[in-house]
C-alpha cells in the first residue's frame, strides 16, 4: 500500500495541489493561480494543512516545479527556483518554505522529470528504468530516468534547447527562443508554430504543412535523444501534441532519420508503442509528485 502523500504541480499559470496515494486514490485536489511566491505557496501550504487534519498525516510532499530550479539534494540552493524569467519568482526557496511550514520531507524536481517519474510509476512507462518525457506546448521541456533515477547532473536536462539542423531555404522563420533563436524550442514550441504560419497552432487544419515540419523538428531532437540516452520509451505530452496527425508523422520521421541504424524491435517494428502519449493525461505531473514523495526516505 502506497503511503498518503501530497503533490504539487507548480506551473507558470497555476499550481495543482493534491493529496492521495495514486491515480485511483486522489482524495483532495485544488488549483491555485500562480501569482506571487508568498501568496501562491502560502495557499498551497494552507491546503495541505487543512487536508492532513481531515485525512490524516502525510508521509511527505513531492513538488514538480517550473524552472530552472536546483534539484540537487545537499546543494545550498536545493529546492530553489533559480533563474526563471517569471517576474517575482527568481531565487525563490520553494521547497524550503513548504518543508519548514509543514515539517515534512519534501521532494523537489523539474516538472518534466517528475512527469517522467509519474508515467514510469503509474502510466505509459510502467516498469521501465530508462525513459524520457517531453512536453511540447508554450515551451519545450524534457526529463526522464536513467537506470531508474531521475536525470540530474550539472543542473538538470534542458532538452528543449538542443540545437537541430535548420534549413533556412525551407523554413526562413528565425526562431522564438530569446537565448538561441532556432533551438528546438525556438522552432517547434506552440508560439513558434503560430508565428511561423501567422495563425494559432490550434487553428491549423490536420493537412496543413505545418505538421510535417513540426514532426521533422521533433523527430530530429528525438533521434539525438535516442542516440545519446537510449531510452526504452519516449512519452510526448503538452498542448501541441494533441494535434491528431503528429504522432504518426513523428514516428515515421524518426524511423526515416535513423535509417535502420538503431537495431531495436521497439524502433524497427513497434514504434507505435515506443513513441507514445502520456497514459496519465494531464495528471503526469501531480501523480509524479506523489511518486516523488513516496520514494523519500
Ligand atoms: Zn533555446
Amino acid at each position: 500500500m502506497n503511503p498518503l502523500v501530497g503533490g504539487i504541480e507548480a506551473g507558470g499559470t497555476k499550481f495543482v495541489c493534491a493529496v492521495g496515494t495514486g491515480p485511483d486514490d486522489i482524495r483532495a485536489e485544488v488549483r491555485i493561480p500562480t501569482t506571487t511566491p508568498q501568496e501562491t505557496i502560502g495557499l498551497a501550504i494552507q491546503f495541505f494543512e487543512s487536508q492532513r487534519i481531515k485525512l490524516g498525516p502525510l508521509a511527505g510532499i513531492g513538488i514538480a516545479s517550473f524552472g530552472p530550479i536546483d534539484p540537487q539534494p545537499g546543494s545550498p540552493k536545493f529546492g530553489y527556483i533559480t533563474s526563471t524569467p517569471k517576474p517575482g519568482w527568481a531565487d525563490t526557496d520553494f521547497g524550503g518554505a513548504v518543508q519548514r511550514a509543514l515539517g515534512l520531507k519534501v521532494g523537489f524536481d523539474t516538472d518534466v522529470n517528475v512527469a517522467a517519474l509519474g508515467e514510469s510509476r503509474f502510466g505509459a512507462g510502467r516498469g521501465l528504468d530508462n525513459l524520457i518525457y517531453l512536453t511540447i506546448g508554450t515551451g519545450i521541456g524534457g526529463g526522464g530516468l536513467v537506470n531508474g533515477k531521475l536525470m540530474h547532473g550539472l543542473i538538470h536536462p534542458e532538452m528543449g534547447h538542443v540545437r537541430i539542423p535548420h534549413d533556412l531555404t525551407i523554413d526562413p522563420y528565425p526562431g522564438h527562443c530569446p537565448f538561441h533563436g532556432d533551438c528546438l524550442e525556438g522552432l517547434a514550441c506552440g508560439p513558434a508554430i503560430g508565428a511561423r504560419w501567422i495563425q494559432p497552432s490550434d487553428e491549423l487544419p490536420p493537412d496543413h504543412p505545418a505538421w510535417a515540419l513540426e514532426a521533422h523538428y521533433l523527430a530530429l531532437a528525438l533521434v539525438n535523444f535516442i542516440c545519446t540516452l537510449s531510452p526504452e520509451r519516449i512519452i510526448l505530452g503538452g498542448g501541441v501534441m494533441s494535434h491528431a496527425p503528429l504522432f504518426p508523422l513523428i514516428r515515421r520521421e524518426v524511423q526515416r532519420l535513423l535509417n535502420g541504424y538503431v537495431q531495436s524491435p521497439a524502433i524497427l517494428k513497434d514504434i507505435d508503442g515506443y513513441i507514445v502519449p502520456p497514459a496519465l493525461g494531464n495528471r503526469s505531473g501531480v501523480l509524479g509528485a506523489f511518486a516523488l514523495a513516496q520514494q523519500l526516505r
